[in-house]
């Protein structure tokens, strides 16, 4: 995957209710995105769904994510889910450290064994930042930055290069209150520093960013054109495949 690609990931969360809906939803966005090779298009069902709507969408251009994994490949783990097991239905994607995961609890070290063993099966990891509310003072920068200190303590320049990094602030999440193009070019501009200081510019240049929050097919052309990041991981407005359809070209 090459950086200058663009990314779109749609994260259907706990949705659709039933395997019908969901298979539905994936038959129709494979229709709209059927061998476009750019941007890249990836769906995150929920597990129960991964194998049909993965079969669905099979002959398209759009590629399987999961929205979680385990940092174990075999055992006793009841209601976890493995990368192998992920693999072998053909997921290409893992989104890692949502911040709704990390409300239930993730933490930073288990965020980074997930993505760890991502790599290791040759998965592309989606790592989840960001900040839970934007102050005055700027700690919403801290706080990012500690999120990429906690990945640059394992990962070497050659691996951190083949995760993307989804910058997501938890108050723009599913609120409507999407953060404006300069918040996200500033952000992306701050995490390129950070990671040029753990680890060089090209490094830096060269990991893939991409923006959550809110993203709409009325937002979604600002956002990527003035933005600085290469996508975006999208919520709600995945679960509707007109709107999906429409940020995928705004992305394009
Ligand atoms: C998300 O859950 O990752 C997300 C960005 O949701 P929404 O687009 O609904 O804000």
């Amino acid at each position: 995957m090459k950086k200058s690609v663009p990314l779109v990931v749609g994260n259907w969360k706990l949705n659709p209710v039933t395997l019908k809906e969901a298979i539905a939803l994936g038959a129709a966005v494979a229709k709209k995105h059927k061998k476009a090779e750019e941007p890249c298009v990836a769906i995150a069902p929920p597990f129960p769904y991964l194998s049909d709507v993965g079969k669905k969408i099979s002959k398209s251009s759009v590629s399987l994510a999961a929205q979680d994994v385990y940092f174990k490949n075999i055992g006793a783990h009841t209601g976890e889910v493995s990368v192998l097991q992920l693999k072998d239905l053909g997921v290409k994607y893992v989104i890692i450290g949502h911040s709704e995961r990390r409300a239930m609890g993730e933490t930073d070290e288990e965020v980074k064994q997930k993505t760890q063993i991502t790599l290791k099966h040759l998965l592309t990891p989606i790592v989840c930042v960001g900040e839970r509310e934007r102050d005055e003072l700027g700690n919403f920068f801290s706080f990012v930055e500690s999120q990429l200190r906690n990945l640059s303590e394992v990962f070497t320049s050659i691996q951190i290069k083949k995760v993307v990094i989804a910058y997501e602030p938890i108050w723009a999440i599913g609120t409507g209150n999407t953060a404006t193009a300069d918040d996200v070019k500033e952000m992306q501009l701050f995490i390129e520093s950070v990671l040029t200081k753990l680890y060089d510019r090209p490094t830096a240049k060269n990991v893939r960013l991409i923006y959550g929050g809110s993203v709409k097919p009325d937002n979604a052309r600002t956002l990527q054109s003035e933005g600085g990041m290469n996508g975006f991981l999208v919520g709600g407005a995945s679960l509707k495949a007109e709107d999906f359809a429409s940020i995928i070209k705004a992305v394009s």
